[in-house]
Order: structure tokens, then C-alpha cells, then sequence
């Protein structure tokens, strides 16, 4: 199996704000041109590759939808030469002073380095002691004159995540926009699995834009590419200090399957099975409603496509520092390629409704 941990890497390091997705969208595309049969862009910016079955047609086509946009910030007012920001996705804000970040400036088309502050505690209102603030009270510093500032940024500009990479002990990856470009690395390495594996069906890997924000993406494309069924993959809440209920999961120690209103039981449990079949160690997410992914985007779609998800546990979910396991990951793409190369030409038919 090849090392996905430098893709991985390069992944995180583009940016690719929800609703603008076209720099990480460039490079998955080149990524993916030679692993499918074709690849485009649809109309609102998702990435579409096809790579074609063996099968009789009509040859029935399966979705893999991962979301390829991240959370952000964007400037909401310049005051004296520093940004007051807003948020573009559910940000955690009590993680963001002391981030590095990027301010892509229209007025000078630049990259901006800065950094996320905030006034020191003496000089805030009393009413903030030592409460975390709102987003409204911080600040970014791009080390510039005010006079420069007003120049170059202008309210509306993005701000994005800027911080390296970091491999912690074992097989721990840290850093931000892990949800969900991680999940485009495991539909990668599913794309490199079918490379030396016949398949009867066709299989639309799909780079979807504005989970975090409309989910734009994967309603369109289930619109456009009409899959007879789809598998969703995106991170779940990992265990951690603090964070230990029932919808936590352990990371390293396998694929997440989700199960409720959201995905189709009998996908679900071909999943399972194929997962035990193989010792591909996973574990049960149960999902009480609407998943929160572009599963339900999906599922909803057209006269309604059966989907499924699949997950990684993801630690600290939405700050700079997301952590995974790149084992789950190597995992949840083998899984995704023994899935594809498992379906017989007539399964869609045999999807019953119990
Ligand atoms: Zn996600």
C-alpha cells in the first residue's frame, strides 16, 4: 500500500475555504487524472472522476462523495490596522487565539501571514473575565501599518488556517482540515486499490464543495451523476479527555459504519459483513437523525439515493490541531475498494427496504 501520509499532507496544506474550493479542487484533480477514466468540474465546483466498471450497460454507478471544503474565517470589519473576523463554518473559537493564519487579500492579491490575538485580560470589560471570548473580541494581526492594512485587506477577505502539519507519536497526524481532506485521501487510496482490481460497477469518486456551510456540493452532484447508491466518508468525534459517550470512538482501532434514518440498513450491512469477512477491524456509530454529512444531502436527493457513511474518529473536530490515526485512514480506503470490487452487477436490485 503506498504512503498516503505526503498527499495527506500536501492536502492540508492548500487551502480551500467552503465556497472556495478551487485550490485543493486543482490539486486533487491532478492527483486523481491518472487513477480514473475521466475527470471534471461541476458546475458549483465539485470534482467528478469517473472511473468506469466492466460491466454490461446500462452499468450501474456507485458515489463516493468526500467533502473537500474547509472551515475558516473571513473579515468582518479593518479597525486601526487589525482584522476583526467572522466565521465561515462552525469554527470552535475557543481555540483560535494563537493561531497562524493566512489573510488572502483581494486589494493586493497577497498571502498575508498573521495571527490570530486578543487583547491582553487586563484590558478587556470586566463582563469577559475570564470567560472565552466570542469571535467579535479577536483579533488579526498581519504585523502591518494601518495605513498598509486599509490598503490591501478588505472586509469580506478570507482568512485560513495556517499551521504545518505535525506528526505526533504512532501514527497520529495533527493539524487543521483533517475533517475532511482526510477522507479524500482514504477515497484515493481506494482509487489506487482498483487500479489492479476489476470492478463491475462504475464509481464516481466524488470531491465535494460547502459541507460545512450548504452542502451545495453533494446535493448537486447526486442531482447530476444520479448513483444508484452512495457511501459517504467523513470523521466522527474521536475519544479524548473529556469526550467519552456513547458517540465517541476510539481512534486507530478501525472503520466507523453509521447506522440510523440517515443510511440505508442493507448497505450498511453489506458493509459490515464485508468488513468481518476481511478483518477489517470497525465499530457501530449509531446515528439517531440527519447525520450531519453529506449523507443526508445525498440520500434526500432526486427519488432518493440509498447511502451509507463511513467514518474515522477525528480528536479536537473543527480547531487547527484535528487529529486522526493514518491507520484508520489506510483502513476505510481498503475497505471502500473491496466494497466496489464486491458488487455484482444486479445489486442494485437486490436492495430491499425491510
Ligand atoms: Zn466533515
Amino acid at each position: 500500500m503506498t504512503d498516503i501520509l505526503p498527499f495527506l499532507r500536501s492536502l492540508i496544506s492548500v487551502s480551500g475555504l467552503s465556497g472556495y474550493e478551487a485550490p485543493v479542487a486543482d490539486l486533487i484533480k491532478e492527483t486523481w487524472r491518472p487513477l480514473v477514466d475521466e475527470i471534471s468540474i461541476s458546475r458549483v465546483g465539485s470534482l467528478h472522476g469517473l472511473k468506469r466498471g466492466t460491466g454490461a450497460s446500462p452499468r450501474s454507478s456507485l458515489m463516493i462523495a468526500t467533502h473537500m471544503d474547509a472551515i475558516g474565517m473571513r473579515v468582518s470589519k479593518v479597525v486601526d490596522g487589525f482584522l476583526h473576523i467572522t466565521n465561515v463554518g462552525g469554527i470552535d473559537v475557543r481555540v483560535l487565539p494563537g493561531a497562524e493564519v493566512t489573510v488572502h487579500a483581494s486589494g493586493s492579491d497577497e498571502e498575508l501571514p498573521a495571527v490570530v490575538a486578543m487583547r491582553p485580560a487586563r484590558f478587556l470589560p470586566e463582563s469577559a473575565g475570564d470567560k472565552v471570548l466570542t469571535i467579535e473580541h479577536l483579533l488579526v494581526d498581519t504585523g502591518l501599518l494601518p495605513r498598509a492594512v486599509e490598503r490591501k485587506v478588505r472586509v469580506g477577505d478570507l482568512v485560513s488556517f495556517a499551521n504545518e502539519p505535525f506528526e505526533l507519536a504512532g501514527d497520529v497526524l495533527s493539524g487543521h482540515t483533517l475533517d475532511n481532506r482526510a477522507s479524500v485521501a482514504a477515497l484515493t487510496i481506494c482509487l489506487q486499490e482498483l487500479q489492479n482490481k476489476p470492478h463491475v460497477w462504475n464509481v464516481w469518486a466524488t470531491a465535494t464543495v460547502q459541507e460545512e456551510t450548504s452542502f451545495l456540493g453533494a446535493y448537486s452532484s447526486a442531482f447530476e451523476l444520479r448513483p444508484q447508491m452512495a457511501i459517504v466518508v467523513d470523521g466522527c468525534f474521536a475519544k479524548g479527555p473529556g469526550a467519552s459517550g456513547w458517540q465517541t470512538f476510539q481512534m486507530g482501532k478501525g472503520v466507523g459504519l453509521g447506522l440510523g434514518p440517515n443510511m440505508h440498513p442493507f448497505l450498511h450491512n453489506r458493509l459490515r459483513e464485508l468488513a468481518e469477512r476481511l478483518e477489517i477491524p470497525w465499530f457501530l456509530d449509531v446515528t439517531p437523525g440527519h447525520s450531519g454529512t453529506d449523507a443526508f444531502a445525498v440520500q434526500i436527493t432526486a427519488e432518493g439515493i440509498p447511502a451509507a457513511l463511513v467514518e474515522f474518529p477525528i480528536r479536537y473536530m473543527h480547531t487547527p490541531v484535528e487529529s486522526i490515526s493514518l491507520k484508520d485512514i489506510q483502513r476505510t480506503g481498503r475497505l471502500l475498494a473491496e466494497f466496489v470490487t464486491s458488487l455484482e452487477a444486479d445489486f442494485a436490485d437486490t436492495i430491499v427496504w425491510e
